[in-house]
């Protein structure tokens, strides 16, 4: 399977379907990275605060892959923010990664309380400037944040990572990356296997093209033009998740699953969540 690429705001290409790996135990990331790579997988999205940046790097040396076809993307935890901190951090997430350089590295949440989110953009800066990344960006980061970084900061950010999926479509947000040249990353793309798989409407478009509801809610991502990185540890489902590339949703099945928008989160609210 061939993924195709985005190009982010400074010329790097990243493959538009990625695989995560957020509640993946250490020791079982190695066997579902190596999975996902077999697979087809080239984008890895993982975090230091997943605990799984040393199983993911061993996945990726054991699979001969050259390296410049993979794109690997790591995300600093909130304690790490700040300047100093966040250079220490990124040489640990590189060295748990068996790495040389990385291709994304990410902000994980802004913790406004905190206040630290410039500071610690600017250390993503040098690391950009210094060749050790080759694209920066944030996750979880509201419009509001976003002003704030562009207006203090050099460097665009290439990519939000925020949560999105049929219940929660992040119109504005989508509509205000469009205008800044910033990618749209969806995590929890599947709304976390849960309702959303089981949703009628979902069904009956999964029913008519012979796929799986999975499946057509990643295609619904493709053809807005985000970036998703679906999870999972079941290596049919991995298989199943990037097989998604031979058929397209019509614009009735797309006004169908624009229909199912609840504005509803899955996860924490980018405003209040500061500690931890
Ligand atoms: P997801 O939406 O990818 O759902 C994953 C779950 O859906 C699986 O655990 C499984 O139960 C089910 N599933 C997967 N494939 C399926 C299939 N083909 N058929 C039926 N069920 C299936 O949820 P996620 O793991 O929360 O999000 C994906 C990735 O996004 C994470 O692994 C992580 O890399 C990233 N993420 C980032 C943040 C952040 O704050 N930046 C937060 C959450 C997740």
């Amino acid at each position: 399977t061939k993924v195709p690429a985005i190009t982010l705001n400074n010329g790097v290409e990243m493959p538009q379907l990625g695989f995560g790996v957020w509640q993946v135990p250490d020791a079982e990331a190695e066997t579902a990275v190596t999975q996902a790579l077999q697979a087809g997988y080239r984008s890895i999205d993982t975090a230091a605060a997943y605990e799984n940046e040393e199983g993911t790097g061993r996945a990726i040396a054991k699979s001969g892959i050259p390296r410049e076809e993979l794109f690997v993307t790591t995300k600093l935890w909130n304690t790490d923010q700040g300047y100093d901190s966040t250079l220490r951090a990124f040489d640990t997430s590189l060295s748990k990664l068996g790495l040389e350089y990385l291709d994304l590295y990410l902000i994980h949440w802004p913790t406004p309380a905190r206040d630290k989110y410039v500071d610690t953009y600017k250390a993503f800066e040098k690391l950009l400037a210094d060749g050790r990344v080759r694209a920066i960006g944030v996750s979880n980061f509201l419009p509001e944040h976003l002003e704030r970084l562009i207006s203090e900061t050099s460097v665009v950010p290439a990519v939000n990572q925020i949560e999105l999926h049929p219940h929660l479509q992040q119109h504005t947000a989508r509509e205000y990356h469009a205008e800044r040249g910033i990618a749209t990353e969806a995590w929890s793309p599947l709304g976390q296997g849960k309702g959303l798989l089981e949703v009628p409407a979902i069904v009956a478009i999964a029913q008519k093209h012979n796929r799986t509801p999975a499946q057509i809610v990643l295609r619904w991502h493709l053809q807005l033009g985000n970036i998703a990185i679906p999870k999972s540890v079941t290596p049919s489902r991995i298989r199943e998740n990037i097989d998604v590339f031979d058929f397209s949703l019509d614009a009735e099945d797309l006004a169908a699953i624009s229909a199912l928008d609840e504005d509803r989160r899955l996860g924490p609210d980018p405003a209040q969540f500061n500690m931890a």
